[in-house]
């Protein structure tokens, strides 16, 4: 910590002291992993064992193989695994919910169990935390395990997204992060079903640092998130972030009505100069198709809308708990 912000630490009184070296929880979203766990649980080890105070917390989200005997085996062998079991598949963002309200460590880290959130990034991620940042994102600097189709749709994403939302998230960012218990309390207090994570991270804001790496592909098991599901996704996002959409409608309303008077003007002149011209079918053809697909693609907008709002409005919970399993014996 630089001595300006440690002064400026000394002077805090609220909303929360910060508490810079206490413990680490790492947030792991499963589904349908049961091959995973082995490896990432090995691989995340070697990392965890310099760090005092740490809880592994497993969000088992509903897989269908063996998945939570496994996480349970393992959570029976090391106190420092808990496994919070859905009651079915809620989704990637759900699940990370679930474990942001269950965790109540004072650094959290969310990874994904398929050994594509590299663990070498764990001590860098603390050694940053600890230098002040509430927030450090891991930045994908090469993604060469996804294919381009995956990258270009991702940068058209990001650039859509970023134009159109307030907010700004970083391109080649993903959940891979640290945040401090700062922001989990923060983000918990953001009640809304359509949990766009990566929006939702940037929205609350803080201090945010970033840390390059390079995303390798997955070690086992297959991808869970197919294109049509990716494209629920980025519509949420967008949607959930901003009303341009919405104001659509009022430019193009705007663009069809002087579109409309610059042609009934010409009709009218026509007709004063060259009198009557019956045939007229092709422009009138023309003229009402585009009002009627203009008119399609707005309602559509507003029924994007709509339909999230029907959501929001019956307040249902963002996912269901079936159990939690943990050891609780005295060591
Ligand atoms: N995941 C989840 N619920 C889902 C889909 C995925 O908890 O409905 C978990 C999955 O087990 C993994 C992480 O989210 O730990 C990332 O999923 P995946 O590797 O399939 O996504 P990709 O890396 O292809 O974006
Ligand atoms: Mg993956």
């Amino acid at each position: 910590m630089t001595q300006t912000s440690s002064l400026r630490q000394s002077l805090r009184v609220a909303p929360l002291p910060e508490r810079r070296s206490g413990t680490l929880g790492l947030i792991v979203p499963v589904y349908d992993e049961a091959e995973a766990v082995g490896p990432f649980l090995e691989a995340v080890r070697p990392f965890l064992d310099g760090v005092a105070d740490c809880e592994i917390l497993f969000v088992n989200d509903g897989s269908r193989d063996g998945t939570l005997d496994r996480l349970c085996d393992a959570a029976l062998e090391d106190r420092r695994i808990a496994v919070l079991n859905l009651a079915r598949n809620f989704g990637k963002e759900a699940a990370m919910s679930a474990g942001l309200d269950h965790c109540d460590a004072d650094a959290v880290i969310i990874m994904d169990v398929d050994g594509q959130d590299p663990p070498e990034l764990i001590p860098e991620f603390l050694h940053l935390w600890r230098s002040g940042y509430d927030v450090v994102v891991g930045e994908r600097v090469v993604r060469r395990s996804d294919s381009w189709m995956k990258r270009m749709t991702a940068r058209l994403f990001y650039n859509v997204f970023n134009r159109l939302s307030s907010i700004k998230i970083p391109p080649n960012v993903g959940d891979f992060r640290l945040i401090d218990r700062r922001v989990v309390l923060a983000i918990r207090r953001l009640e809304e079903r359509n949990r766009f994570m990566k929006g939702l991270y940037t929205w609350v804001g803080f201090p945010t640092a970033s840390l390059p790496y390079e995303r390798p592909a997955r070690q086992a098991g297959r991808t869970k998130f197919k294109w049509r599901q990716l494209t629920r996704f980025a519509l949420d996002g967008i949607f959930g972030f901003s009303t341009v959409p919405l104001k659509l409608s009022t430019y193009l309303s705007g663009l069809l009505a002087a579109g409309a008077l610059i042609y009934a003007a010409y009709l009218i002149v026509r007709t004063l100069v060259f009198g009557v011209d019956l045939p007229g079918y092709a422009s009138l053809m023309v003229v009402v198709l585009c009002a009627a697909a203009a008119q399609f693609f707005v309602l559509g907008l507003i029924g994007e809308y709509v339909s999230r709002l029907t959501i929001e409005t019956k307040r249902r919970p963002v996912y269901i708990l079936e159990g939690e399993y943990r050891r609780t014996d005295d060591p």
